[in-house]
């Protein structure tokens, strides 16, 4: 059974329609929850996705794969946990003793607790090959993947260490559904009782004045900028996934707005005389809908990410243009030279010429 609200539940765990990037725009493919979801609980209905939440049984491990935090659970805030991780005594990360399953972490998480803590986090994944949770071993190969990108942007930024991975006992895991049901219902009454320090997250999303920032990309780039002395380099020549430095060409953007008005976070403005495009960085989470729905494939991801521009917001203007009427149409357009015509009525000219050409013959 399915609901088709924007927020969809069962007992603990919740899928917001509004957070969630593929609903939110038409053409996004996201599909991460649903491919790592060990219960088939996601599903795509009509092009978006749709919790059966009969079929959820409250694992978390698909939490961390949401680039946008559209997946949620009220017994494990993975944000709260990563904001405290510095000051806790022992950094181990394991389903069994810390955490809910490491699934519900991903790079932005592991990144932020390395850079705050003084020692790096310890994962414990002895137990992965073994559990349900890990059908087609997709949820252990994402948690190694995300821990493999932190380790590539930390060592690429000079840090000496990296998150460490545990895999020491085999012991036989075999959580059932019925399992993980029992246990998180008697959490339950304990959850109620402190909701509020469990959902940093939710309230997070509540917030009216956030700007459509996952608060783990937050929780990044406060942890970069107390930081950055950490790290050796900061400026470097790929995106790492997590970021997208954006360029637009002059030549071949219409300054139509599209880019602006779908970015999720506002990464991109126009400038205060509406004439050029302003882009912040440290906004942008890398999610391509600018470069989709560009219709004159004028904005791209730029080559090279600088961590300083990321962490303080450095804005740059990315185009700016001087408006003058057009000619024929006497539109405002962006005049980038020779004579004053937009591109409508370019392109009309020059596919009707023929037309205009055998009236002036008769
Ligand atoms: S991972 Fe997040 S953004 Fe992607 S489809 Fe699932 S809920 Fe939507
Ligand atoms: S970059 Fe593309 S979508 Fe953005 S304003 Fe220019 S033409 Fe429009
Ligand atoms: S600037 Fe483009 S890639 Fe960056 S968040 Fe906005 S729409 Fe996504």
């Amino acid at each position: 059974m399915s609901d088709f609200s924007f927020i969809q539940k069962s007992e603990l765990f919740s899928y917001s329609g509004t957070n969630c990037i593929r609903n939110d725009y038409y053409h996004h493919e996201c599909q991460l929850c649903v491919e790592i979801c060990p219960e088939d609980a996601f599903h795509i209905v009509r092009d978006k996705l749709t919790l059966f939440s009969n079929e959820c049984i409250e694992c978390s491990a698909c939490i961390g794969s949401c680039p946008t935090e559209a997946l949620s659970i009220t017994s494990f805030d993975p944000n709260a946990y990563t904001v405290s991780f510095k000051d806790t005594q022992e950094k181990l990360l394991s389903c069994k003793k810390t955490t809910a399953c490491l699934g519900a972490f991903d790079a932005h998480h592991y990144i932020t607790m390395a850079l705050s803590s003084e020692q790096m986090p310890a994962c414990d994944m002895s137990h992965c090959q073994e559990c349900s949770l890990n059908k087609d071993k997709k949820v252990a190969s994402f948690i190694r993947d995300e821990i493999n990108k932190t380790n590539i942007f930390l060592s690429d930024c000079g840090l000496k260490d990296g998150v460490v991975i545990i895999e020491e006992t085999t012991e036989e895991e075999n959580p059932k559904r019925a399992l993980f049901k029992a246990a998180f219902s008697k959490v339950k009454d304990a959850i109620e009782e402190d909701e509020k320090s469990l959902s940093m997250t939710l309230e997070y999303q509540k917030d009216p004045n956030k700007n459509g920032l996952p608060l783990k990309f937050l929780h990044l780039k406060q942890a970069l900028k107390e930081n950055i002395s950490k790290v050796s380099f900061t400026s470097h020549a790929t995106n790492f996934d997590i970021f997208a430095k954006k360029e637009i060409s002059f030549k071949d953007c219409t300054n139509c707005g599209d880019c602006i008005n779908f970015c999720p976070t506002e990464a991109l403005l126009h400038t205060s005389d509406k004439q050029g495009i302003n882009f912040n960085v440290g906004n942008c989470i890398a999610c391509g809908i600018c470069d989709h729905i560009c219709k004159t494939d004028a904005i791209k991801t730029a080559k090279g990410i600088d961590l300083v521009d990321v962490a303080f917001d450095r804005g740059v203007e990315l185009v700016h243009y001087e408006m003058v009427m057009c000619s024929e149409c006497r539109c405002p357009y962006p005049y980038r030279g020779g004579d004053p015509i937009c591109d409508r009525c370019a392109d009309f000219r020059e596919d009707f010429a023929h037309i205009f050409t055998l009236q002036k013959d008769m």
